[in-house]
């Protein structure tokens, strides 16, 4: 016998907890499911973890800079890597217990530990118990991706989530992959004081963003010493007495990268295809992911999908939006839309980028006649006051209806600073409301109006 609920939670990521206290809260009868650690990726090993040890590297590397402004360290800088974890671990620890208890303490909520998988359209198995409900959503989210890559079963090597344990430094770490989480572990690593290399198999770092962002992104960490290799198309790897060796180049010959640790950073893969979701009929893409509507719901009525496994997001910020959207549609009679999103995210290298909506490629590709307007850092007072001057600030505009399609800022508080422009274009108004907007002096975002009042043509 099914035991019956009026909805059913699988996975407790950023989505599925707020949605099981919204759900409880209106009354229903809910389970949620977790098969490891409450809080999902972001909170365990994904977003929490790193930047707390980012702020470790980053504090390594000011130490090393104090005689730049005038601090000077008597005697030399160590980075202990046990209490860098440690630091990591106890915060972790902090925003784990929250969530658990959070859910362990829902009234209404039954929280079952394990794995959860389809046994029908309204039925999910989990612990050899069968629960059922109208309602069903997964909250499954995503794990690292490990491609078939030549001599990879016979080497060790780390994923995001093994990093999580490292409480020494690796002497020579090797990092397969030039996108946001491996760029991240690189600068990070490099700042504890290993020997850092990068390989990536396209022709350039985070080949998403723009080529003059992702060339800012290499001459920053490369003037760190983190050594890129690019071009890596076949890339092969082999036990070495001493670690690992990673071939980079297709022609024959020793044109290899010898590490004492590997790291796969290739990117993600849903939690999918161990979920049963044939015997639902959930129909998913040739990637794994659910194919979802603008509002979230699957092809198998009463089943929806929110957070990274449908595809519409990576982040935590887009996870839990989808709880809002999914919300607002089955409570507050709100119609809310994947589609009204706008594309925003970081990548927490330092300095951080922040990038909103349309690259210069996008912006072209849509037909429109586009403005730009771009600022180096070295331009902006805070940025030199603070001796921190790389990177620059770009804009792009619809020179018709003088809306913002996209920007990116690469520089001091990058991360913090993009917000100015993204609410402008949730507003909907034109550039010229941050124009003509008096900021506060001696700040990054004061020169967002500067840089709009000198835009040109984009070619
Ligand atoms: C190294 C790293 C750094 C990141 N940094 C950032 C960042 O700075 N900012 C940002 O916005 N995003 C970041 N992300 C991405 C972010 O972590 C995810 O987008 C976010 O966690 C949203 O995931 P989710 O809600 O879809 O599910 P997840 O957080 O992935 O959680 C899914 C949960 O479902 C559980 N589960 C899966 N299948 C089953 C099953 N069958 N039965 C039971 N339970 C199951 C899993 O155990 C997991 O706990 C980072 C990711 C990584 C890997």
């Amino acid at each position: 016998m099914a035991k019956k609920f009026d909805a059913i939670i699988i996975g407790t990521g950023q989505s599925g907890p707020a949605l099981a206290a919204r759900m409880t809260q209106e009354g229903m009868k809910t389970a949620i499911i977790e098969r490891k650690l409450f809080g999902g990726t972001c909170v365990n090993v994904g977003c929490t973890p790193t930047k707390a040890l980012v702020a470790s590297a980053r504090a390594a590397y000011m130490a090393r800079r104090g005689s730049d402004f005038g601090v000077v360290v008597d005697g030399s800088i160590a980075v202990d890597m046990k209490q860098v974890k440690a630091r990591k671990d106890q915060i972790v620890q902090r925003s784990n217990e929250g969530v658990t208890n959070w859910l362990k303490n829902m009234e209404n909520l039954t929280v079952c530990k394990g794995h959860g998988r389809f046994v029908g359209t309204d039925s999910v198995q989990v612990n050899g118990e069968t629960l059922s409900a109208e309602r069903i959503i997964l909250n499954v989210g995503a794990r690292a991706f490990v491609p078939a890559m030549t001599g990879l079963d016979n080497v060790d090597y780390f994923t995001n989530t093994d990093m999580m344990e490292v409480d020494y430094l690796p002497e020579h770490l090797v990092i397969i992959g030039g996108s946001y989480v491996g760029l991240e572990f690189a600068q990070m690593y490099r700042r504890f004081g290993s020997r850092v290399t990068v390989i990536e198999m396209g022709d350039r770092l985070i080949a998403r963003d723009d080529e003059d962002v992702s060339a800012a992104v290499k001459e920053i960490l490369e003037t760190e010493g983190v050594v890129m290799r690019l071009n890596a198309e076949c890339i092969a790897v082999e036990k070495r007495s001493n670690g690992v060796a990673v071939k980079v180049s297709c022609d024959d010959g020793p044109d290899e990268v010898v590490g004492s640790h590997l790291l796969m950073a290739v990117g993600r893969r849903p939690n999918t295809d161990d979920l049963g979701l044939d015997t639902a009929g959930v129909e998913t893409d040739d990637r794994g992911y659910v194919v979802v509507d603008d509002q979230l719901a699957s092809n198998v009525p009463g089943i929806w999908v929110i957070g990274d496994a449908n595809g519409r997001g990576a982040f935590t910020h887009t996870s839990y939006n989808d709880y809002e959207i999914l919300v607002a549609n089955m409570f507050d009679d709100d119609k809310r839309r994947i589609s009204d999103r706008i594309t925003a995210y970081g990548l927490f290298i330092d300095p951080p980028l922040g990038r909103v909506g349309a690259t210069e490629r996008q912006s072209l590709e849509s037909g429109r006649k586009v403005l730009i307007g771009k600022m180096l850092m070295e331009r902006v007072g805070r940025a030199r006051e603070r001796s921190e001057t790389q990177g620059f600030m770009k804009i792009l505009i619809d020179a018709e209806t003088k809306r913002i399609l996209g920007a990116a800022i690469l520089g001091i508080g990058g991360d913090e600073v993009i917000h100015s422009v993204l609410d402008v274009m949730y507003a909907d108004a034109p550039y010229t409301l941050i124009q003509r907007a008096v900021h506060i002096h001696p700040t990054v975002t004061e020169l967002i109006p500067t840089m709009l009042g000198d835009l040109k043509p984009l070619n």
